[in-house]
């Protein structure tokens, strides 16, 4: 839309999507002009300094582009060893921030909210990951850093609290403890939460992190059945998970499994496995995925020409059940879903959980509120307009629109 308003307009994209599937992307939206692969930074500085200087583009590394019609590759950008050098990200340039940056109802208590990436890369490979942007090798910034991060997040924006949204945030028991003494000597005191594998998650570092602040840890579960998670090249177990879980809950830190439904490999029965297990594990919340075939992830290239029902990218997002199982159908996975779901959620346990965060953090009963205004005058809209009840516009037409006026505004 961008190029059809404005079509003068240099288009530079980049992210997980162009660096798994670069060329492919490239060759399919003709409206991109520049792609920039894996880490953007000083890749995008070099490519605004060859436009701005207008030198040819094979200069710049990291970069596809086209030339006479055709897409032209050049050779990788090294990543970034370094993360300590990086400058401080301009937050400031962000409109709209913090006030404007709200996180999921009940994944925080209290903000402004801020989110920082105090590592990256992921040296497993479960295999319905995508890790392509950062790839494999672990770098990340030195405790010193992520705290100066947070002071000033907290100093210049009101921030309160901490998205840690590295891959591994424990991934160095060392590094993690460091941070955690640093934010209590200094007393910063604010609120954080973190992803992690089971099998980083030890007691005694938990407890220094709930005194650090640490308010959340989410956990990527995945499934109830070791059959499945085996297949997933999870290196994990069950029994490993429940481990961490229920240290995370004894040391008083709120736990959030992420689970994933519709796995090549799950039945009836495996579903049956995840219900129970959900059910014993002292979560407060937990996360349901719908089994997505990432571009980039090594399950893609398994099962890509076999049955991938609709490959449509635009649906590739976790909601939707893209790939059909043997055995059961996707509406069966789709009832599944909500039965898993359900079954969580309708535990009196974790209803009073909700219901004692909504009394300490009113402002979440507000935003369940006008969430759920926004949803029924959003039904409403789509029986009046004939998409009974459907509520994503697929006329491009009124997308378009909307667009135009944003344009003109
Ligand atoms: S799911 Fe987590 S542990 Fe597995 S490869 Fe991805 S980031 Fe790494």
């Amino acid at each position: 839309m961008v190029k059809h308003h404005l079509p003068k307009t240099r288009t530079i994209v980049g992210g997980p999507h162009i660096s798994s599937m670069a060329v492919e992307t490239m060759q399919r939206f003709t409206e991109f002009d520049v792609a920039v692969v894996n880490e953007g930074e000083s890749v995008l500085v070099n490519l605004l300094e060859a436009l701005r200087k207008g030198v040819s583009l094979k200069s710049v590394n990291g970069i596809l582009f086209r030339e006479n019609h055709a897409v032209v590759t050049t050779p990788r950008a090294p990543i970034i060893d370094d993360l300590d050098n990086l400058p401080i990200p301009a937050w400031d340039l962000l409109k709209g921030f913090p006030d404007e940056f709200k996180p999921a109802i009940f994944d925080y208590p209290s903000g402004p909210v801020a989110t920082i990436a105090a590592s990256r890369g992921c040296p497993f490979h479960c295999k319905f990951c995508d890790t392509s942007t950062f790839g494999a090798r672990v770098r990340a910034y030195s405790p010193e850093a992520v705290y100066s991060l947070m002071k000033h997040l907290k100093e210049n924006y009101g921030i309160r609290h901490i998205m840690f949204v590295d891959d591994q945030f424990l991934a160095s028991r060392i590094r993690t403890s460091k941070l955690c003494e640093l934010l209590i000597e200094n007393k910063l005191n604010m609120t954080w939460s973190c992803t992690a594998r089971v099998d980083t998650a030890k007691p005694d570092v938990l407890k220094l992190m709930k005194k650090a602040g640490c308010w959340e840890i989410s956990f990527g579960l995945e499934s109830g059945s070791n059959d499945l998670l085996q297949k997933m090249d999870k290196l994990a177990r069950i029994e490993l998970s429940e481990q961490a879980v229920n240290w995370t809950h004894s040391a008083g830190i709120r736990c959030k499994g992420l689970f994933m439904l519709g796995y090549p490999g799950e039945t009836m029965q495996t579903i049956e496995q995840t219900k129970a297990f959900l059910l014993r594990l002292p979560m407060t919340t937990m996360n349901l995925s719908k089994f997505t075939p990432h571009p980039g992830s090594p399950i893609y290239r398994d099962i890509c020409g076999t049955n991938i029902k609709e490959d449509h990218w635009k649906k590739m997002n976790g909601m939707n059940f893209v790939w059909s199982l043997q055995g059961l159908t996707v509406e069966e996975l789709d009832r599944e879903y909500q039965y898993v779901l359900l079954s969580f959620y309708k535990q009196k346990r974790v209803m009073h959980k909700c219901a004692i965060m909504a009394v300490r953090y009113p402002i979440h009963i507000l935003r369940f509120c006008i969430f759920g205004l926004g949803f029924v005058k959003a039904k409403l809209n789509s029986f009046k307009e004939g998409r009974r009840g459907v509520l994503i516009k697929t006329d491009h037409q009124n997308l378009d629109e909307g667009f135009t006026n944003k344009l003109t505004r």
